[in-house]
């Protein structure tokens, strides 16, 4: 069991669930946080806002492919854990050009392993037992569903996308390093997080501020496309319930066990528009929808059988969809300054990941 006044480092906390992670601990931990970030156009100071100076956080930009950097910091900080967040995590980019996943998702990773690797094998005994090296990953390495069945921790690897590829093949090595070398790894594996601070070329983030300004509103295909939605602060909840209580070399699978199809998302997505935010002239958001070519490879549908994570470790999501996104679509409206200056320029909404045919 960790002690809940260690430090931790944490990678890739300017990041969606890496920021959300961080506020989190602050406010609900004694936790002391090393940050790392690479601040990619994903990792932004602005999520870090009122606790960029606070107490118990030091942030460090720098990239997990650097090894000396990393060697450094586990000499100087001595963490009793690390949280691994840090990734390329788009989709439509890793289509676009999957050099960069490989780059960090995969040889980042190993780097932070063997880094962990030689400062763990030098720990007096007692603390290396109670180290824990707690890797964030995705239920895309399920590969796909049909429209029955739920993934489980048994479910086989059939990843689909470089994204989806790259991550599988960190889980594989951070599971090798507890089976090689005994080093306490454990692998969580998500569905879909929403909620605040989300780069807006996620579905969620780019339909709000879309139908905000008058622009189309994409759905892929036929939108009957299904995904299991978690809010962001119910994941970074099941994060340190794993780190607490979790067994070196099992995995959890987390999820929100809110199905929805992203016609079902966008669309709910309009009503509460409609509701909070009308459109001048009064007419419905939804008349913004356009169905636009499917994403190459699109898996038709994950979901997320949590029981492991529920019944082990006593952990359930507290929102249900509808209130985790009312939470989250105040949340943009209340913060479009931040959602402007994460928009450097180089990135405008466009679409990616399109494969002429
Ligand atoms: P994100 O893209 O919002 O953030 C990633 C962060 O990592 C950014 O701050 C970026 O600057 C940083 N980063 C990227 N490359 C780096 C490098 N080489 N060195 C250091 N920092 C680097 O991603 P997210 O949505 O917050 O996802 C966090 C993790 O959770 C990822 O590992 C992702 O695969 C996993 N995950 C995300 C979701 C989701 O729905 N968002 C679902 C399942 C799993």
């Amino acid at each position: 069991m960790i002690n809940m006044k260690s430090t931790i480092l944490v990678t890739g906390g300017a990041g969606f669930i890496g920021s959300n992670l961080v506020h989190y601990c602050l406010e609900h931990n004694d936790f002391t946080l090393i940050n790392l970030d690479k601040l990619t156009y994903a990792g932004n100071p602005e999520s870090l806002g009122s606790v960029s100076n606070h107490p118990r956080h030091v942030f460090i930009q720098g990239d997990i492919c650097d090894r000396n950097l990393l060697k450094k910091l586990f000499q100087s900080y001595q963490p009793r854990a690390v949280m691994h967040l840090a990734a390329e995590s788009h989709v439509d980019r890793s289509i676009e050009g999957p050099g960069e996943f490989i780059q960090t998702n995969i040889v980042g990773t190993f780097q932070l392993l063997e880094a962990a690797r030689g400062y763990w094998t030098a720990l007096p005994e007692e603390r290396k037992g109670s180290f824990r090296f707690l890797h964030i990953s995705t239920d895309e390495v399920y590969g796909t569903l049909g429209s029955e069945g739920y993934f489980t921790e048994e479910s086989r690897y059939q990843p689909s996308s470089p994204y989806s590829a790259s991550k599988a093949s960190s889980d594989h090595l951070v599971r090798a390093y507890y089976h090689t070398y005994g080093m306490p790894t454990l692998i969580t594996n998500c569905s879909n997080n929403y909620g605040p601070r989300q780069f807006p070329e996620k579905l969620i983030p780019l339909m709000i501020l879309n139908a905000l300004e008058g622009r189309e509103l994409p759905v892929y295909g036929d939108g009957q496309n299904v995904r299991d939605w978690l809010y962001v602060e119910d994941h970074c909840r099941a994060l340190l319930k794993v780190l607490a209580g979790g067994v070196p070399g099992e995995t959890y699978n987390i999820g929100g066990n809110h199905e929805k199809s992203n016609l079902d998302v966008v669309s709910t997505l309009c009503s509460l528009l409609d509701e909070i935010k009308p459109r001048s002239g009064g007419k419905p958001y939804r008349e913004q929808i356009v169905f636009v070519k499917d994403r190459p490879g699109h898996d038709f549908r994950y979901a997320i059988d949590a029981s492991k994570i529920q019944q082990i470790l006593d952990w359930k999501p507290k929102e249900n969809f509808e209130s985790g996104l009312r939470r989250t679509v105040t949340w943009y409206l209340d913060n479009l300054d931040w959602c402007a200056h994460v928009q450097d320029g180089s990135y405008q909404r466009q679409r990616l990941g399109v494969i002429d045919s």
